[in-house]
């Protein structure tokens, strides 16, 4: 795929070329088009808007609606056609629309059954621009943990292990089932892995966090207002909205040229230092590895950064970047010049749940989550 040309001016006001210059918030990703300008659709003054969840744990709603007094504004130049949070709405409200009716459609949460696979496709099939809002949809987020394991475990511990479940019968979900008076019943079928957004359907903008920050909000209510009212181009299609910066270029920590550690310890082992970097003090923080834009609200209030915003510009494997940042730091003494195997066994093993810890939201979009599914499937 050839490169994306032009320039889109970003959010600080400096023009980005390719998305990798500049201080600003548009990453362009390779084989993306070119911008894509208002004049390209046909579009009524006021635009449309749509909202649906997949497997969400509603968190992307409470964000949307703490755009606060701005959905006032918003509401100046378009309209909810479908929010299942906000207005009493239907699916069959959505099903019933045009296709491409919908200006644009903000899918949150992770696609986990075929409920979710259904209205993603609905979605897509009604928006014009679907934005994959949040961690979840984004990169398959927390729920896509679950890809360590299979459905069929997942369902044993859920109706028959858990020390609160009494079932004797072992009686198991069934995606049809019949009552005695002959209705038909049926539960949308539950996958065995989770799904990014973009791995069943086309997207064509994605917003990272978990939840997604008001100043992350604040600038797609921008950009999107600037497009309706000005025809300011909108960023190309593949677009992240967030940072081109690592979250430690925005992290208010001190840090020292170089950072050197021997051991990795856990918040409650020691007494922390409030202003100064995580990693300096032997706490893992994913913020190497870990896109800017969110302000960096966790490190500012004392909790390393879990890394919601997702890889860097230009890096698809955030876990082993982190790893290998980690590599980068790890303390060798002067009469050695590489730890032995043992060594670094022994380092690692400090680091609790490596899997949680460096994959917290990316596991269903890196390549170790494949790996993952092919020793599932053997
Ligand atoms: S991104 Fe976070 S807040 Fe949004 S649905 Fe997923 S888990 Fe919930
Ligand atoms: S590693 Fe974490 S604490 Fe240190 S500067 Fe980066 S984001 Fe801040
Ligand atoms: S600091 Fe890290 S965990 Fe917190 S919002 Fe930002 S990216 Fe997410």
């Amino acid at each position: 795929m050839p490169p994306v040309t032009g320039v889109y001016p970003d959010a600080a006001g400096d023009a980005m070329e390719n998305g990798m210059t500049g201080s600003g918030y548009f990453r362009i990703t390779p084989g993306g088009r070119d911008y894509i300008y208002r004049e390209e659709y046909d579009m009524a003054e006021k635009i449309t808007i749509a909202l649906k969840r997949g497997a969400s744990c509603v968190g992307c709603d409470i964000a949307v609606v703490n755009f606060n007094e701005h959905l006032f504004t918003l509401l100046t130049y378009a309209d909810i056609v479908f929010a299942p949070t906000l207005l009493d709405v239907k699916y069959e409200d959505l099903k019933n629309l045009p296709d491409g009716s919908v200006t644009i459609g903000f899918y949150h949460g992770a696609v986990r059954n075929s409920d979710n696979e259904e209205m993603a496709k609905v979605m897509r099939d009604k928006c014009r621009f679907l934005i994959a809002y949040g961690a979840c949809a984004h990169m398959g987020g927390i729920p896509g943990l679950a890809n360590a394991t299979t459905r069929k475990k997942i369902l044993e511990q859920v109706y028959k292990k858990t020390v609160s479940t009494v079932n004797p019968e072992g009686t198991m979900p069934m995606e049809t089932y019949t009552d005695e008076a002959g209705h038909d019943l049926t539960l949308p079928a539950f996958y065995d892995r989770v799904f990014a957004l973009d791995d069943v359907v086309d997207v064509d903008y994605y917003v990272p966090a978990c939840p997604p920050t008001h100043d992350i909000n604040m600038q797609i209510l921008s950009l999107v207002r600037e497009f309706v009212e000005k025809g300011k181009p909108l960023p190309p299609k593949g677009s992240v909205i967030a940072s081109v910066k690592t979250l430690c270029d925005e992290c208010g920590r001190t840090r020292s040229r170089t950072i050197s550690v021997a051991r990795f310890r856990r918040l409650q082992d020691l007494k922390l230092d409030e202003d100064k970097c995580f990693l300096e003090q032997g706490i893992v923080c994913l913020g190497p590895a870990t896109r800017a834009g969110c302000g960096a609200p966790c490190t500012a209030v004392n909790v390393p950064c879990r890394g919601c915003m997702g890889p860097t510009s230009g890096v698809m494997e955030q876990g082993a970047s982190m790893l290998s940042a980690i590599a980068s730091i790890i303390s060798i003494s002067d009469d050695e010049d590489k730890l032995s195997e043992e060594q670094i066994e022994r380092l690692m093993d400090q680091i609790i749940d490596p899997l949680g810890c460096f994959y917290r939201f990316s596991l269903p979009k890196s390549q170790l989550g494949r790996v993952v599914e092919d020793v599932k499937e053997e």
